[in-house]
């Protein structure tokens, strides 16, 4: 029976980056990925003569080699830097927002954004002036709470992070009205919610403005050859470090023996393998629910689990177009499409099958020119279904339905931006929340993890995330770990987990 340190389940951002980390601490590590290839929804697939970008919009955290964020550091640690090359985006997002009637773009940068908001609200470079300056010490706060492992000096918090206290507990809505914002700044500042898929009543206050503040302060990149190109630079990684990846690999048990530990897991062709740690990168549902032995899962894991919500199920229309993005009047790279900025209303409208209104669209030429043939155009529309209602549609409904809301989002999408490209579409391709729920093995279909609640968001998770160990040699990172979902998320979810394997195991004397 082969043998390793530890064993990874999945090949997503966050199972890779936590195989590197270990490798690079001389453990022996496999990989188990159920797919012929690495990345996970990190991926890209070709129809005809496009290549297309399977999710990533933008990337936050980067920086520039000069002046890197802090997933480029990461990335820096773990010796994939050199192997990506980057695209900085050029503005934040143009809203477009049928009830208020916007139509605008807003830049990247602190300084330019502040000017962009006093432009369109007078008096409205104060406000965000002032969010930028929270956002700053939430960053700051974090990092702290991070070194102190989650037991953090209390008269450090206060004295050094007052503001983060003060707005610990809010939602965003309570931050903003906290803050006194007015309404068009509350938009303008709120805009990028459909990233973290949750209303503004129910996403917590320090995970939005981090993100936010990240975003505009240190801009946003893509990887040049699609996000494919990560998750390639992540498997040569691992293999130079002698790790060893096995596609087709699917774990279907995750064995413990008579104390509880983790001795082993078993794969799809019933081959076993002994290892005392894994890392998931997977779903707690699917771990608890169908890899673990049903006496082997301890009750606290399965009432977390069952009290935690799945977060949106994707739904995305790629399309390839025989004219060039001018050809076609489509100006940005980055657009936000909503009935309204009431994220509330926005958020209980796109639980419905048919009246799903939200989208995030990308134009990947308008960040790569050449990302496609010359006078042809790469554009992706996402929205995220915050009920399962897909389950409702019948098999033999499926293809028509699936049909009804690529159309509607096309619709939409000429509509709001004055464009016509529907019969200039050489290729499509739609994802529904069945092919994403196939394609990663999420429940629902979810591409999000777990929602961000209230009680469930950053800081909690963060603040728990020993508390919520339950197994022991068992780690679960990823999308649906303490740093929720997207893309710097996950990395840095799957490292953190791979830090505490290390630990544990030193721990346990190994
Ligand atoms: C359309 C779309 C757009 C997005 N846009 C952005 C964006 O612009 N910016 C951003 O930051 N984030 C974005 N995201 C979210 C981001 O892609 C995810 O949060 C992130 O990729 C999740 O990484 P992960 O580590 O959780 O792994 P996942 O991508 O969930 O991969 C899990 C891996 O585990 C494998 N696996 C599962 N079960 C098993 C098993 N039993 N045995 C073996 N292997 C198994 C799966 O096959 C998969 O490869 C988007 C997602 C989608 C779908």
């Amino acid at each position: 029976m082969k043998q390793y340190d530890v064993v990874v389940i999945g090949a997503g951002n966050g199972g890779l980056a936590a195989a590197v980390k270990l490798l690079s601490a001389g453990k022996s590590c496999l990989v188990c990925e159920k797919h012929n290839l690495p990345g996970g929804f990190a991926t890209s697939f070709v129809r005809g003569r496009f290549e297309f970008e399977a999710s990533l919009h933008e990337f936050n955290g980067i920086g520039t080699p000069e002046n890197p964020g802090s997933t480029r550091l990461l990335f820096r640690e773990l010796g994939v830097e050199d192997k990506i090359e980057w695209v900085q985006l050029k503005d934040a997002f143009h809203l477009i927002s049928k009830e208020e009637d916007y139509r605008f773009t807003m830049p990247f940068g602190l300084e330019a954004f502040a000017e962009a908001a006093d432009k369109l609200y007078p008096g409205g470079k104060k406000y965000t002036e002032q969010l930028f300056s929270v956002g700053l010490q939430i960053r700051e706060a974090l990092e702290y709470l991070s070194i102190s492992k989650g037991k953090p000096d209390p008269s450090i918090l206060k004295e050094k992070y007052p503001d983060f206290l003060r707005f610990a507990s809010c939602s965003v809505s309570e931050g903003f009205n906290a803050m006194g914002f007015p309404k068009m700044i509350k938009d303008i500042c709120s805009a990028y919610w459909c990233y973290l898929g949750a209303h503004c009543d129910n996403l917590g206050f320090i995970h939005y403005v981090n993100m936010l503040y990240s975003y505009i302060s240190g801009g946003a990149a893509i990887p040049k050859h699609r996000s494919h190109e990560l998750s390639l630079a992540f498997e040569t990684r691992i293999r130079e470090l002698g790790g060893d990846i096995w596609y087709n690999a699917e774990v279907t048990r995750i064995i413990t023996d008579d104390m509880g530990h983790v001795s082993g897991v078993q794969i799809n062709d019933g081959t076993e393998i002994k290892t005392r740690h894994v890392i998931a990168n997977c779903s707690p549902h699917v771990v608890y629910g169908r890899l673990m032995d049903p006496e082997a899962v301890p009750e606290r894991a399965l009432k977390l689990t069952n009290s935690r919500k799945l977060a949106g199920r994707g739904f995305t229309v790629f399309l390839a177009l025989d004219r060039s993005p001018d050809d076609l009047g489509i100006k940005e790279h980055n657009y936000f499409i909503y009935d309204t900025c009431d994220s509330v209303r926005q958020y209980k409208n796109m639980g419905k099958l048919h009246e799903n209104s939200a989208q995030a669209t990308v134009c990947l030429n308008r960040a790569i020119p050449d990302c496609s043939p010359e006078g042809t155009t790469i554009l992706y529309m996402t929205t995220l279904f915050t009920e399962d209602v897909w389950s409702l549609v019948t098999a033999e409904d499926y293809f028509k339905v699936k049909n009804e809301v690529a159309a509607s989002m096309i619709d939409r999408f000429e509509k709001s931006t004055d464009t016509h490209i529907r019969d200039h579409i050489e290729e499509i391709a739609v994802a529904t929340p069945i092919t994403y729920a196939r394609y990663c093995g999420h429940p629902q279909g979810t591409v999000y993890g777990y929602e961000s609640q209230y009680w469930d968001g950053l800081l909690p998770r963060v603040m728990m995330v020993e508390e919520d160990h339950f197994v022991p040699g068992l780690r679960i990172g990823g999308g649906y770990g303490e740093r929720l979902l997207g893309y710097p998320s996950s990395y840095k979810s799957g490292y953190n987990e791979a830090v505490r394997t290390l630990r544990d195991m030193e721990k346990e004397g190994e």
